[in-house]
């Protein structure tokens, strides 16, 4: 079963949960029983590579990608 971090944004806790993909998107409580969490992305697929390297995108492209991918002609 897929482990997925959380931090809790009310004490600032980071904590790890177990459970079916399926449910990877659902709310979790922190240990401490504040709602107000956050899931954290594990280290696959962040934009960019490993540090430093992932410039932000350009402005004006809305955010999706397109004009940098080369699919805009
Ligand atoms: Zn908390």
């Amino acid at each position: 079963m897929p482990r997925y971090d959380f931090r809790c944004r009310s004490c600032g806790a980071t904590f790890e949960l177990r459970r079916p993909m399926s449910q990877s998107g659902a709310p979790a409580v922190c240990p401490k029983g504040h709602e107000d969490t956050v899931k954290l992305l594990s280290t696959v697929a962040v934009t960019g590579t490993a540090s430093g390297g992932a410039a932000a995108a350009p402005s004006g492209g809305g955010g999706g990608g397109c004009c940098g991918g080369g699919c805009c002609g």
